[in-house]
């Protein structure tokens, strides 16, 4: 008998990474995984290479040092946090521990695209509530929870959109929601977030037990390759995920260098100014192109290119060709738009001009 998987499994869409590489481009402008145009913390990097020569040693399996350090930075109980590679893996193995066959996994119809692939996995079914303007609507959410809810996702800010919900919405939802689904609030980019009716979360988890915060180091802190992220637990849920994650699932190296970004508070401050003057500058120069900026909260812009200018496919055909590499949308169910990460001042300058080229305004 041929080897299957298992039900379900082969209707996985792989999540596609955005590219790095363009064929016979020997230098290109990546805009396509809202990483941070500065990179890491120069003190991460240190602590980074520091590790090199303990490679033959497992990783603290608990990950005390950087658990405390995110407890103090945070002024949260250390007890309550579970590391990961990544919130990625945190995705997943709270859809491994939480749902199953037959279940439900609730999120907003244009969400990460890693909560269908988890729910999948394990045999549960994606349910999407529709938006308004991009936006999570909280009423259409709980009007798709069903007695198979297992768990509702809420990026917030959301990716690809860039839409964001002020403190009372989340609580809102959190209040009318059933209590036996847990409300996961990803909060990959909330360092960026500057309207000061805000929060991450993690004062929603310490009053319910229903509710998880998801952080990463993939953003802000410029330090994708390394796989580390943080979920911020009730204690019931923290001794779950303890239960079903690796036993060495962050590396000793990135622990390190993410309790060395931590610290290095300056470096933070100027990644998140950087981001706050080139993202509507940014947002700015394309609507002045005739093309359509959504309000983005996060590191990215997303941008509709209405018919008139060709069309999103047109644009990035274009754009590559310019060596400027921004995200395909049309995975996410988006085809008239494109994301661009904010990227550096140079390479924000020559995407808009990329752009203004590919519209016409150069003439
Ligand atoms: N959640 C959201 C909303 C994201 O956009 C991303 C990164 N694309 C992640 C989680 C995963 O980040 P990481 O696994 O790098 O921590």
């Amino acid at each position: 008998m041929a080897l299957t998987p298992r039900p379900g499994i082969m209707n996985i869409a792989p999540y596609v990474g955005g590219e790095s590489n363009l064929p016979g481009q020997n230098r290109v402008i990546k805009l396509a995984s809202n990483e941070s145009p500065l990179g890491p913390s120069p003190r991460a990097m240190e602590a980074y290479k520091a590790l090199a020569s303990e490679l033959h040693r497992y990783p603290d399996g608990g990950a005390v040092k950087l658990r405390e350090a995110l407890a103090h930075h945070h002024a949260l109980d250390a007890a309550r946090i579970v590391c990961g590679a990544g919130s990625d893996e945190l995705i997943g193995l709270l859809v491994r521990a939480y749902a199953g066959p037959g279940d439900e996994v609730l999120y907003s119809r244009h969400g990460f695209l890693m909560y269908p692939i988890a729910a999948q996995s394990v045999g549960a079914t994606p349910v999407t509530a529709p938006e308004r303007e991009l936006t999570a609507d909280i009423d259409a959410l709980l009007a798709r929870v069903t007695p198979r809810t297992r768990i509702l996702f809420l990026a917030n800010p959301n990716n690809p959109t860039g839409s964001c919900l002020p403190a009372a919405e989340v609580k809102r939802l959190r209040d009318r929601l059933a209590p036996d689904v847990l409300l996961v609030l990803d909060a990959a980019y909330a360092e960026y977030v500057t309207r000061p009716d805000y929060e991450a979360g993690a004062a929603l988890v310490e009053r319910h037990d229903n509710v998880v915060m998801l952080r990463t180091f993939s953003k802000i802190y410029g330090l994708a390759a390394l796989r580390i992220g943080w979920a911020y637990c009730p204690p019931a849920v923290a001794d779950v995920l303890n239960r079903v994650r690796g036993p060495f699932n962050t590396a000793m190296a990135a622990q390190a260098a993410a309790v060395a970004a931590l610290e290095d508070r300056g470096h933070t401050e100027k990644a998140r100014a950087h981001n706050d003057r080139w993202l509507p500058w940014f947002s700015k120069q394309v609507r002045g192109l005739g093309l359509v900026p959504h309000p983005s909260f996060g590191n990215f812009v997303l941008v509709e290119f209405p018919a008139a200018t060709g069309g999103a496919e047109k644009a990035l055909a274009f754009l590559n060709g310019r060596g400027v590499i921004p995200r395909r949308m049309a995975g996410y169910g988006l085809p008239d738009c494109l994301r661009f990460t904010i990227g550096t001042a140079e390479e924000m300058e020559l995407t808009v001009a990329a752009l203004r080229e590919f519209t016409g305004h150069d003439r």
